[in-house]
Formats: structure tokens, C-alpha cells, sequence
């Protein structure tokens, strides 16, 4: 796979794309509204050739300090939180306007860690975006400061947006930054440093490159993008950092502007199955008869009606084991029901799944992108 060249995105299917605060908000609280327009006609086409897109921003803290009164002063957890909740009125609704004069739906998801999680909530946020994408809409993601509590939130947006990537199974993540890329060290302060156009392993080398986290108004700095790095690579996705400071920031990427390009080993549906692979301890099984063993090596997903026995306790979301009728272990999945529900639906057909618990679930017990079958 090559990172960079003429068309850095001609091979992307999904692509996330992270704006920082200071591209978006100026330094008095208003949105930078004409950055704003040549970033979503970037997105526009791109989105015109094909390519499904999702927007990471930040920006809703720097809008709603301004909103409240606070203004420039350091803000305590609870100020911060508010002023998150009057910004991001305006910074969704700003998204909206820039990308509807292009024709393109902007559609609000806020998201804490726990939703991008391995649990029940992270199906429920991969489906929404799914479901957003497939409509044609671009999901607008920031955290969900108000509710997210000094202990688990994400803190910068530059995790959660490879966190996204990584949930979205993309294939490229764009960090719009305020510098284009990654030196050997800090070009502030060392002249002699010298740009890195393309990184295939963060070695110790390459992390001490990042030098300590830059305290100050803005949370991302070298060490957390190098942070998403990891994320992102693991993940089977490639990102870059770049300069988001200019007119169609996406434009410049694709003609080649430098950046520093992330490129990692495995594709993001393998990086997926790998994941799911690894659980450590699955919290519950499955029983499934010879046809449904035969469709599932055949790469179908796992129905109800294929499922004989379910042992164990877990939640929609967990990463279960998928065995034969002898007990031998076929695959690892995570399962679209709890193991109450998939005890009511074993052996049934997916068209009685209403019937039988209620509500309308998936018609697949294990959706074959989240199953991984046994080496
Ligand atoms: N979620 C925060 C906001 O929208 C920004 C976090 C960050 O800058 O990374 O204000």
C-alpha cells in the first residue's frame, strides 16, 4: 500500500477527517466561517467521487467559553462541561450550514469512551454511523463533554477520532493540525529538525520524537497524535497529519502538500477480526448445528437458527466463542444479543426474532464483519 503520491486517498472507501479548535474557532469564540466553507467543499468532493466520510471536531469548549462569559481564563471541569454544552449548539450548527451549501447532510453524534468500547454500546454507535453513512449523511462527532467525567473522557479529540476510525473500520484518518507533521524534533525550538513523510512502526525512536505533551489551550499536542497513531494502526488504518491552517486543507493533502503519513501493516477488516480474535476472556458461548458451522466457513454470518446451546452470561456487544456440536471452538464473535435474549431466540428463525423478545433485532445472532473464525 502506498501512503503518499499524487492521490493519497484513491484506494479510501472511509475516511475520517479531525479538526482542532483553533482551525475552527477564532481566538474571540466566532467560527472561522470561510475555513469552515473550503473544508466542507474539500469533503464535498471527495464525497462526490465516492468516498464515505465522517468529521471529528472540536471546537464546542472555545465557542461556548465566549457564549458564557468566561472568556479567555482557564476553566474548571464543571466550566469547561458547560461551556461545551453552549458551543456545541453553534459548532453543529456551523457544520450543518457549511455542508449543506454543498448539498451534504450533517448528522450530531456525541460520543464518550464507553461508546467506542468493545461493549453493547459500541455495536449501537457502529450501527448509527453505519446507518448514516449508507444514507449518504456525514456524521459530525466531538465528545460528549458535558456527561463525560474527568476519568473517562477522552480528553482531546485526536484519540477520538482514530477511536471513530477504528469503530467505522476506515481506512484513512486525516489529523488537520497546526503543524504538517511529525520532525525528527521540535521545529520551534531545533532548527536542525528535519519533516518524516511516512512512518511504518512507532519505534521508541519515533515516540521520542513527540517530545513531552505541550501543556496550554489546546489538548492535542505531538504525544496525543502520536497516541491516535497507535490506535489507527492498530486498526488497520491509515493517518496523517497535516496542515489544517490553510484553504481546502484536503485539496493541498491530495496535491501533495507534506504531511507526515501513517501506513499500517494489515487492512482494517483483518485489523477488525484480529481484535475480536484476541478477546482474552469471552464472557459466553454458543452451540451452532453442522449447517450453520458448514455457512459460517463459507464467511456467512451466524442466524438464530443455526444455534443449539448458549452457555454463559453476557451482553449484546461481547465478544463470545462460536463452538461445533463437540465442543471445539469455530470462531470468536461479538454478539448482537445478550445471552438472555439469544437464549430466546436459539434455533428460531430471525423473521420471529419481534415476536419472540419484543423488539426488532438484527436478523444475525453474530454479523460476519464481527466474527473471526479460528486459525
Ligand atoms: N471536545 C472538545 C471541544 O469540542 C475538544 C477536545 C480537543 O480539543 O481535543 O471543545
Amino acid at each position: 500500500m502506498t501512503a503518499r503520491g499524487s492521490a493519497p486517498f484513491a484506494d479510501v472507501r472511509r475516511l475520517v477527517v479531525k479538526t482542532g479548535s483553533a482551525l475552527i474557532v477564532d481566538d474571540s469564540g466566532a467560527i472561522r466561517a470561510e475555513w469552515l466553507a473550503g473544508l466542507a467543499a474539500d469533503l464535498a468532493a471527495l464525497k462526490s467521487r465516492g468516498l464515505e466520510l465522517a468529521v471529528v471536531t472540536s471546537g464546542a469548549v472555545a465557542i461556548g467559553r465566549w457564549k458564557l462569559g468566561f472568556g479567555k481564563r482557564v476553566l474548571r471541569i464543571e466550566e469547561k462541561q458547560a461551556a461545551a454544552a453552549a458551543g456545541q449548539v453553534w459548532l453543529a450548527h456551523a457544520w450543518a450550514e457549511a455542508l449543506g451549501a454543498r448539498g451534504v447532510v450533517a448528522a450530531q453524534v456525541l460520543l464518550t469512551p464507553e461508546d467506542t468500547e468493545a461493549r453493547r454500546r459500541h455495536l449501537n454507535a457502529r450501527a448509527t454511523i453505519a446507518k448514516l453513512l449508507e444514507a449518504g449523511a456525514v456524521p459530525v462527532i466531538n465528545e460528549n463533554d458535558t456527561v463525560a467525567t474527568e476519568e473517562i473522557r477522552f480528553g482531546d479529540n485526536d484519540r477520538l477520532a482514530a477511536r471513530v476510525a477504528q469503530m467505522a473500520s476506515a481506512d484513512a484518518l486525516v489529523l488537520l493540525s497546526d503543524i504538517d507533521g511529525l520532525y525528527t524534533a521540535d521545529p520551534h525550538k531545533d532548527p536542525s529538525a528535519t519533516h518524516i513523510a511516512e512512518v511504518r512502526e512507532l519505534t521508541a525512536e519515533i515516540e521520542a520524537m513527540a517530545g513531552e505533551a505541550r501543556p496550554g489551550y489546546s489538548s492535542g499536542g505531538m504525544v496525543t497524535k502520536l497516541g491516535a497513531a497507535r490506535i489507527a494502526l492498530g486498526a488497520g488504518c491509515r493517518m496523517a497529519i497535516a496542515l489544517g491552517k490553510r484553504a481546502n486543507p484536503l485539496l493541498a493533502l491530495e496535491k501533495d502538500a507534506r504531511a507526515t503519513w501513517f501506513v499500517p501493516q494489515a487492512s482494517p477488516a483483518s485489523a477488525r477480526k484480529r481484535w475480536i480474535a484476541s478477546t482474552v476472556a469471552p464472557a459466553g458461548a454458543v452451540t451452532v448445528d453442522a449447517g450453520a458451522a458448514a455457512a459460517l466457513a463459507k464467511g456467512k454470518s451466524l442466524l438464530p437458527a443455526g444455534v443449539t446451546a448458549v452457555s454463559g452470561e453476557f451482553d449484546r456487544g461481547d465478544a463470545i466463542r462460536v463452538l461445533d456440536a463437540a465442543g471445539r471452538e469455530l470462531a470468536r464473535g461479538l454478539s448482537a444479543y445478550s445471552a438472555a435474549d439469544a437464549r430466546a431466540i436459539k434455533g428460531r428463525k430471525s423473521a420471529e426474532i419481534e415476536e419472540l423478545l419484543g423488539y426488532r433485532g438484527r436478523d444475525e445472532l453474530i454479523h460476519r464483519d464481527d466474527l473471526a473464525m479460528g486459525a
